[in-house]
This record gives structure tokens, sequence and C-alpha cells, in this order.
């Protein structure tokens, strides 16, 4: 039997989004598991048209693991060819790591990634994105400084979506440099939009994904540009569902992703 990976998108197909190609912003978009039922159900059907086959040789913990990178592919592309640029992430969770890895793998000339956790900095260090900074330790305009010299990035990715972060990136980016906001912001922000705007910084967001950030980040993980495996905490057997909901919830700071096998 084939290899399979889902687009859990529920998209209306009619909408001004959905004709123009950008049905991750379905104006009735719905995620599976969240809106819909999810997987931990008897029968779990799926529309052919959000099937994406997977390589014979990627274990299914890995093709799992296609749904975030696929977020992080279609946040770096949000900057157009980012080859040859300066880059800095904040924040080292999973969607921060994949986000730092996926710049590296398509050609970033050097990404900064940091956090206020040294466990999570180290994970990105495993999956070899080597420059880090604890910006609890150090301050971020310093580190891009020191990584980056006096013309800092030319992006910084938001990764970790508050107005702490927000508001570091708005007054170290470069001017006229570009901000991206990947994460979902947990509420209203506070951030300087007159320094944003004095500083004629873009200011772009990302969504989701669509079926082209699935095939692109099959392809970085084949070409062993992307690692995965790091990033995958702990697996559980589908009967022990809620232990693994248990380990998230105890784990926060060091739980990257975890796999339920169904199988099992
Ligand atoms: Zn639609």
């Amino acid at each position: 039997m084939p290899k399979v990976t889902i687009q859990p998108q529920v998209v209306c197909g009619e909408c001004y989004p959905c004709r123009h190609g950008k049905y991750n912003l379905c104006e009735e978009l719905k995620v599976m598991g969240f809106q819909t039922t999810g997987t931990a159900s008897e029968y779990f059907a799926v529309d052919a048209s959000k099937v994406t086959p997977l390589p014979e040789d990627m274990s299914y913990e890995e093709g799992a693991m296609i749904e975030p990178l696929a977020v992080a592919v279609h946040a770096v592309r949000q900057a157009g060819d980012v080859k040859g640029m300066k880059i800095a992430v904040l924040g080292a969770g999973p969607i921060g790591n994949l986000v730092a890895q996926t710049a590296l793998g398509m050609g970033a000339e050097s990404v900064l990634i940091t956090d206020v956790s040294n466990l999570r900095l180290e994970k990105a260090k495993e999956c070899g994105i080597q420059c880090t900074a604890n910006t609890k330790e150090e301050d971020l305009g310093d580190a891009m400084l020191r990584f980056f010299g006096p013309d800092k990035a030319d992006v910084i990715y938001d990764c970790a979506g508050n107005n702490i972060t927000m508001g570091q990136a708005i007054k170290y980016a470069r001017k006229g440099s570009v901000i991206i906001l990947v994460v979902v912001f947990a509420g209203m922000a506070e951030i300087d939009l007159a320094v944003l705007n004095d500083h004629e910084l873009d200011l772009n967001t990302t969504m989701m994904y669509r079926n082209e950030d699935y095939i692109e980040g099959i392809r970085l993980v084949n070409e062993g540009k992307v690692h995965l495996q790091p990033l995958i905490s702990k697996t559980f057997a589908f009967r022990d569902y809620k232990q693994a909901y248990q380990y998230i919830d105890e784990n926060r700071e060091t739980a990257m992703k975890v796999i339920i096998n169904v199988q099992k």
C-alpha cells in the first residue's frame, strides 16, 4: 500500500481565495480534527484531492511531520527566494526550528535562531542550525550584530508570536527590511506601529500551506536538508492516546512533537 499524508483543510472551492488558488485562505476554511471529525475516530475519510504521496523510504513518523514542515515552507516562501539571505528566526519551538531548517535548506546564507530556552536551542543545533542566541541572556540587537554585522538580517520570522518577540523584531529590524509573523498571535498585539512605519518595515503574515508546500517539504527531507527525527520527542500507541496529551501538558518546554501511532 502506498504511503501518503494529507492536508487537513476542508475548503469550499467557490470563494475568491479558492477560485484564485489560495485555498489555504478559504473564507469557509475548516481544519480536520478541529472544526470537523479528526483521526481519533473509527473511520476517517479524506477527499482524494487532499492526499499527497510520500516516498516509499520515508518513515510514517517523518510522513506525519510533513504537515508542520509545510507550515514552515509556506512561511519561508512569503519572503520570496531566500537564497543568499541573512535570516533571524525568533522562537525555537517546532515551527521556529522547521522555519530555520527550511530557510537553510532553501539556500539562505546564514540563519540565527533565538529562544529563551537553552533546551530548545540545543535541539536546533542538533538539527544543524549552528547560530543560536538565548534572548534572556543576550539582547536580540547584539546577537544580530554578532552574527550578521551592521547590516543585520534581511528577514525576521517571528515564530513565537507575542508582544516581546514582535517588539524585538520591530525594534531591531534593519530599516526597510521584512518581518513575517508565522505563528498565531495569542491576542491583540501591543506593538510599536510608529517604528514599523518610520523604518518602512514590511510586516507580512502566513497561514497554513498548499499542496506545493507539501511537495517542497518532502523534497527537503528527501535531500537531507531538513531533519525531522530530532523533533519527535515521543511516540505513543493509539490505546495510550490520553497519555500522549498528558505528556505534552507535563513537558511544555521540552516536548517538540509527539506521535500517536494508530498501527499499534
Ligand atoms: Zn473557499
